[in-house]
């Protein structure tokens, strides 16, 4: 089957990472007409807008996209990209698998586990104001739908991948209200799932006990701020945000992207690390069904870092982004 999938290349080393990733999909055989868009500064050049609506239009259409990163202004010019499209689309979950990679340092080489984290309310919902001089509110609204909608996404994730657990991480022993809420209805949803063992933890506990014993967890459950956080805890636990995944997903689409940004201080040199957008692009295949293929670049990412003999600079070797790329077209080759 053909798929169409809205590309959105990036800028700084976005190109250079979404081309090596589209290269190593494309030599594992699947089948993909690519809708190129552009989004951020580039966009805004071109078309005026920072978000063209043909390319919303077109990710509604084809419900699933791959995207590099966008370069957001500090404290000036126009707003977060990443964060209008995910309102635009109603991205509600944030999906990011956090697994050690072969031969890769890090602290800790049995993680394995998937922060879900709901991506539309909390204390993101920008609702602030001063009340007097001196005093200001900020609002942190929970719902019920949005919190039963985003715990039927985890144990749905959960069930389909084959997961064990849930954790729901939270803080409702203080805020008895909002949390509590989320709380609940965690519970609720989770009677609905009786495969799948459902736990709760209060959240600075869970920092602690992810330091100390991460591989108690397999897929943890936040509202918005406390997923922000723990999501970068949990790369840094198996290298950092350099090599994880990442997606946001809605009803009317998915958006997968590497989590680190666009790296100015390296783009246009070709030794950027395609790995982590790669590792979206695999979330993405298995997302489209493509779990065969998924596989197969999968072994082959980790057989290529498991000998270690073509790595980029930033895990200690010389390769360019494009002869790790072609490392890992040979291996899929080989694999046939
Ligand atoms: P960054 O992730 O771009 O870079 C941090 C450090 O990590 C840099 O030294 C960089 O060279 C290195 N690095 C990052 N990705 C790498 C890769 N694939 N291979 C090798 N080294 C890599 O973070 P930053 O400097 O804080 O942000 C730069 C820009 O990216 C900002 O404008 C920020 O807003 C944007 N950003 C975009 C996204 C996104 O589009 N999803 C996410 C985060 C940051």
């Amino acid at each position: 089957m053909k798929h169409t999938i809205t590309l959105i290349p990036g800028d700084g080393i976005g190109p250079e990472v979404t081309s090596a990733t589209v290269r190593i999909i494309e030599a594992a055989g699947v089948e993909i007409e690519w809708e190129t868009h552009y989004a951020g500064a580039q966009a805004l050049a071109k078309f005026g807008d920072t978000l063209p609506k043909e390319l919303l239009d077109s990710i509604k259409r084809n419900r699933v996209a791959l995207k590099g990163p966008i370069t957001t202004p500090v404290g000036k010019g126009f707003t977060s990209v990443n964060v209008g499209l995910r309102k635009a689309l109603d991205l509600y979950a944030n999906l990011r698998p956090v697994k050690a990679l072969p031969n890769v340092p890090c602290r800790y080489p049995e993680v394995d586990l998937v922060v879900v984290r709901e991506n539309t309310e909390d204390l993101y919902s920008g609702l602030e104001h001063v009340v007097v001089p001196g005093v200001v509110e900020s609002l942190k609204i929970i719902t019920e739908k949005a919190s039963l909608r985003i715990a039927r996404f985890a144990f749905e994730y959960a069930r389909r991948e084959g997961r064990r657990k849930v954790t729901a991480v939270h803080k409702a022993n203080i805020m008895k209200l909002s949390d509590g809420l989320f709380l609940d209805c965690f519970h609720r949803v989770a009677a609905e799932y009786p495969e799948i063992e459902a736990d709760d933890k209060i959240v600075d506990n869970a920092c602690m006990q992810l330091v100390m014993r991460p591989e108690q967890f397999d897929v943890l459950l936040l509202e918005n701020l406390y997923g922000d956080i723990i999501s970068d805890l949990a790369a840094g636990l198996i290298g950092g945000l350099g090599l994880v995944p990442g997606a946001n997903i809605g009803e009317q689409g998915a958006v997968f992207e590497a989590v680190h940004g666009s790296a100015p201080d390296i783009a246009g040199r070709g030794i950027a690390n395609p790995t982590a957008l790669l590792q979206s692009g695999i979330l993405m295949l298995r997302y489209i069904d493509e779990r065969e293929a998924a596989d197969r670049i999968q072994n082959a990412l980790f057989e290529v870092l498991r000998e270690g003999k073509v790595r980029t600079r930033d895990i200690g070797g010389t390769a360019s982004t494009a002869e790790f790329a072609d490392a890992i077209i040979a291996k899929l080759d080989k694999g046939r």
